[in-house]
C-alpha cells in the first residue's frame, strides 16, 4: 500500500477542493502521496569527542512540475509528519506563484542553539554526505528554513561539491552572494509578503497609515517585514521573540528594536515597554496579524479571540484547519502561507536560473522580478476567489491542483 499524506489540515482542504473541481480517487493519490521520503540516521563527532547519532528526513513530495524545491529546518520538534505536510505545502507554493518546481522538504531533529560551529557545521555536512545521492540542481534543490540560514547552506553546498567534484551552486538556494546567493534572497520572504499583503489591502481600500500590526516572530522574516511595514507607513503595535512580546498602541520604533536584536538579547531583558505573551500577542486588537514564527499557533482554542481582520501568514502552516473555520465564520480573512511566505521560493528560483546561466542580477532586477511574480500570482488568486466565490485558501488550492493535475496529465500518468 502507498504511503498516505496524513496531513489533516491538507486533506480537510483537498476534500472541499475535491469536491468543488469534480477530483477522481486516483487524482486524490497522485496530489497526496509523496513520490519519495527518506529517514536518515548519521553520526556527529561532538566537541568532548563523543558520537552522537541525529536523524533527518527529506521528504520529495511531487516532481510534476519540475525539480523538488524545498527548505531544510534544524529543530527539536522535527516530525516526519510536518515534514510530509510541509512539502505538500511546497508543492502547492511553487505552483500558485508558477514557478517550475515541484515540492519538498527535510530536517534534523537537533536544537542548534545548543550546539558549537563546529558540531552545527559537521551536523550540516553530515545530513548531505547522506543524502547527496538523492539531491542535485535537476533533481531536488534544498534552501533555509526554521533554524538554517545562508552559512548552513554554503556549508552544504562545499559537501555537495566535495563529493561530486564539480561546481554546482544550483544544488542549493539561499546561499551567501559570495558563492552564488541572489541579491535580497535574505529579505524575500518579507517583501513577498509586503507584495501580498498590499495588493490585497488595495483592493479592500484599506490604507497603511490606518492599518495597526501585530507581529508574532522576530526572527529573519518578522524582523524584516517589521522593517518594511513600518517603513511604508503602518503602525507596528506589538512584536514578539521565542521568549516574550512586547507592545505600544502608539506604535513602536521598529529601528530601535533591531538595533537592541544586534545585541542578541531577548526582549525579556528590555526595559521600558510593555510586555505581552506570545499567545496573548495573536488576540491583540489590530487590522493585520502576521504569524511569523512556527506552526499551529491558532488553534480551535484560540481562535475565537482573534480580533485582527487580516492574517498574512508568514509562517508555514501557523493556523490549524478547525480554527480556519473558526475564523472564516468570524469574516477574518486569511492570507495563506502558500501565497504570503512564498517571495522564498520565488527569489530562490531566481538564484537557481542565476545559478545555472553563470549570470547574476542586482538588486532592483531581483526585487522588480518578485514584484512582478507576487503581484501576479495575487490577482491570479483574486479571480479564482471571485470565480468560485471562496476564501483565498480554497482559491489558492484550487489553481494548484489544477496545474500540478494538468502537468500529470500532459506526462501520461493521469489520462
Ligand atoms: N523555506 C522556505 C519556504 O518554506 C523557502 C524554500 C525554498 O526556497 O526552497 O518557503
Amino acid at each position: 500500500m502507498a504511503e498516505k499524506n496524513v496531513c489533516t489540515s491538507c486533506n480537510s482542504m483537498l476534500d472541499k477542493v475535491a469536491s468543488l473541481l469534480n477530483l477522481n480517487q486516483t487524482e486524490i493519490d497522485v496530489l497526496t502521496i509523496p513520490s519519495r521520503s527518506f529517514t536518515f540516521s548519521f553520526p556527529v563527532i561532538m566537541d568532548d569527542g563523543k558520537t552522537k547519532i541525529f536523524t533527518g528526513y527529506r521528504v520529495q513530495f511531487n516532481s510534476a512540475r519540475g525539480p523538488t524545491k524545498g527548505g531544510i529546518r534544524f529543530h527539536p520538534k522535527v516530525d516526519p509528519e510536518e515534514v510530509k505536510t510541509l512539502a505538500f505545502l511546497m508543492t502547492l507554493k511553487c505552483a500558485v506563484t508558477n514557478l517550475p518546481f515541484g515540492g519538498a522538504k527535510g530536517g534534523i531533529i537537533v536544537d542548534p542553539k545548543k550546539l558549537s560551529a563546529g558540531e552545527l557545521e559537521r551536523l550540516s555536512r553530515r545530513y548531505i554526505s547522506t543524502a547527496y545521492k538523492f539531491l542535485g540542481p535537476e533533481t531536488d534543490i534544498p534552501a533555509p528554513d526554521v533554524n538554517t540560514n545562508p552559512q548552513v547552506m554554503a556549508w552544504m553546498l562545499d559537501e555537495y561539491e566535495r563529493l561530486t567534484g564539480k561546481h554546482q551552486p544550483g544544488m542549493i538556494t539561499g546561499k551567501p552572494v559570495e558563492l552564488g546567493g541572489s541579491a535580497i534572497r535574505e529579505i524575500s520572504t518579507s517583501m513577498g509578503g509586503y507584495f501580498t499583503l498590499r495588493e490585497i489591502m488595495k483592493d479592500r481600500k484599506m490604507k497603511p497609515e490606518q492599518t495597526t500590526v501585530a507581529i508574532q516572530g522576530f526572527g529573519n522574516v518578522g524582523l524584516n517585514i517589521a522593517k518594511i511595514l513600518s517603513d511604508h507607513g503602518y503602525k507596528i503595535i506589538a512584536v514578539s521573540d521565542s521568549k516574550t512580546g512586547i507592545y505600544d498602541l502608539k506604535g513602536l520604533d521598529v529601528r530601535n528594536l533591531m538595533d537592541y536584536k544586534k545585541s542578541k538579547k531577548g526582549f525579556d531583558k528590555l526595559k521600558g515597554v510593555k510586555k505581552i505573551t506570545n499567545q496573548k500577542i495573536l488576540e491583540l486588537k489590530c487590522d493585520v496579524l502576521i504569524p511569523a514564527a512556527l506552526g499551529d499557533v491558532i488553534t480551535k482554542n484560540n481562535a475565537k479571540n482573534v480580533k485582527a481582520k487580516l492574517i498574512l501568514e508568514l509562517a508555514n502552516h501557523p493556523v490549524t484547519p478547525e480554527a480556519d473555520d473558526i475564523l472564516g465564520k468570524k469574516k477574518v480573512e486569511i492570507i495563506p502561507d502558500i501565497l504570503a511566505n512564498a517571495g522564498g521560493v520565488v527569489v530562490s528560483y531566481f538564484e537557481w536560473v542565476q545559478n545555472t546561466s553563470n549570470y547574476y542580477w542586482g538588486r532592483k532586477e531581483v526585487l522588480d522580478k518578485l514584484e512582478t511574480q507576487m503581484v501576479t500570482a495575487t490577482k491570479e488568486m483574486g479571480r479564482t476567489c471571485k470565480n468560485f466565490k471562496c476564501s483565498m485558501r480554497q482559491a489558492l488550492y484550487i489553481q494548484a491542483v489544477n496545474k500540478v493535475l494538468y502537468a500529470e496529465r500532459l506526462r501520461g500518468v493521469l489520462k
